[in-house]
């Protein structure tokens, strides 16, 4: 692959669109293993723009399987905090964070549910402190994907190994927008229309969002004072940054407390190393009242579980359903290109910048209804029959998307 122009393209643009990477800037960077080739060419470029130091923490499911088939009780309830605050040290510092995905959507499926919930619940209390500097965008950060092998099977079980991993290669590319030999130039056009997208809503002031589909119908509140966001955005460090690479959806923060009615997924949810199906859920002033998959289903259970934010909405994204990710039919089982093939909800943890008001403080943000969780997990509720209205003030409706297209 490392020939691949494209590989190399990716790389230009998770520095230069993804993390908008300032000379002088350190780079934190997480990767799998089996993602070397692409860490390599992205510390490259790393260096090129001017950073001042890459460090790259590399991850191997071997390893964290070895975890549940050897672990000691106790062990479920450890997380290398001390990792974590070096990291919440360094955004601290303004270093830049960066992120290859590439999971096996299957690698904890066979394992003990209890110890996986436990090991989660232990890492994400541990990791807050550095996740909240990332999520209130106090510095520019990224996440892109390699296509790994495991990966790679899970996504085409029908195919030989070597040719699943080049057709899933050539999905990430597309959904990049690294085909063209001007991945920046293309990148550009592409926040520009997001842009035109984001001010419409902005302008539009809505009170609420009104999904109807087969199995849907579901009313989300937003938040007081909430603002739309999507593709690219300044982080407070004054940098400009994607932080999702790809990314198609525009979104902002719904009000914790005002979600009511019931929705479908429309599409299955892998959800840290299991796959959730057929997500049915029913919503009264804002809180999950009823949840059902057909697998997956104590996972789900758990999840919601975690806390009382976990419950709750943190997120609204809207996509249409003809977009580069979608057209191309694939179910990744990975969120970052699932979440941007459809329009979807988040469940947890709220983005504090979807706010007309800038670095509002905890409490205000949570009187305007912001939610609160260890958790965010999306999932995704469009689809080619989703109709969406958005409800003014007075109540009126206005007509946003009919069969899954933006209403012109
Ligand atoms: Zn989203
Ligand atoms: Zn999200």
């Amino acid at each position: 692959m490392s020939t691949d122009p494209r590989l190399d393209r990716l790389a230009e643009t998770a520095i230069r669109v993804g993390l908008g990477l300032a000379p002088g800037q350190e780079l934190v960077m997480t990767a799998p293993v089996e993602a070397l080739p692409l860490a390599r060419l992205i510390t490259e470029h790393a260096y090129k723009a001017g950073a001042s130091l890459v460090t790259t923490l590399l991850s191997d499911d071997v390893s964290a399987l070895a975890r549940y088939k050897y672990g000691r009780e106790e062990s479920f309830d450890t997380a290398s905090g001390w990792l974590f605050e070096g990291m919440a040290a360094a955004f601290r510092n303004n270093a830049a964070r960066l992120a290859i995905v590439g999971d096996d959507p299957a690698l904890l499926a066979g394992q003990n549910v209890e110890h996986v919930a436990r090991a989660n619940r232990a890492r994400s209390r541990a990791y807050r402190p550095a996740l909240e500097l990332i999520s209130s965008s106090a510095i520019n950060w990224t996440i892109v994907a390699a296509a790994t092998p495991a990966w790679a099977r899970a996504v085409f079980p029908e195919l030989p190994q070597e040719a699943a991993v080049a057709a899933l290669w050539d999905a990430i590319f597309k959904a990049s927008r690294v085909e063209g030999e001007d991945p920046v130039a293309a990148w550009a056009a592409h926040n520009a229309a997001l842009a035109t997208r984001r001010s419409m809503l902005n302008a539009k002031r809505f009170a609420a969002l009104h999904f109807r589909g087969p199995g849907t119908d579901l009313k989300v509140g937003l938040a007081d004072g909430h603002a739309w966001m999507g593709g690219s955005s300044q982080a407070r460090n004054g940098i400009t940054c994607n932080p999702n690479i790809p990314t198609e959806e525009v979104f902002t923060t719904p009000h914790m407390l005002r979600t009511e009615g019931h929705v479908v997924a429309s599409k299955p949810l892998a959800y840290q190393g299991t796959v959730i199906r057929d997500i049915r859920v029913r919503f009264e002033e804002g809180r999950i009242v009823e949840a059902h998959a057909s697998t997956g289903q104590e996972v789900l259970s758990r999840m919601i579980g975690t806390d009382e934010g976990a419950r709750r909405l943190g997120e609204v994204a809207l996509v249409p359903h003809a977009n580069p990710i979608g057209q191309t039919g694939i179910l990744f089982l990975n969120t970052l290109f699932d979440e941007n093939a459809a329009s979807h909800i988040a469940l947890g943890q709220a983005y504090a910048q979807c706010f007309e008001d800038e670095n509002l403080p905890e409490d205000e943000l949570t009187r305007r209804g912001a939610n609160r969780s260890l958790i965010h997990v999306d999932w995704m509720i469009g689809g080619a029959q989703t109709d969406l209205d958005g409800i003014r003030a007075d109540g009126v409706a206005e007509p946003l998307m009919r069969a899954g297209a933006w209403v012109e």
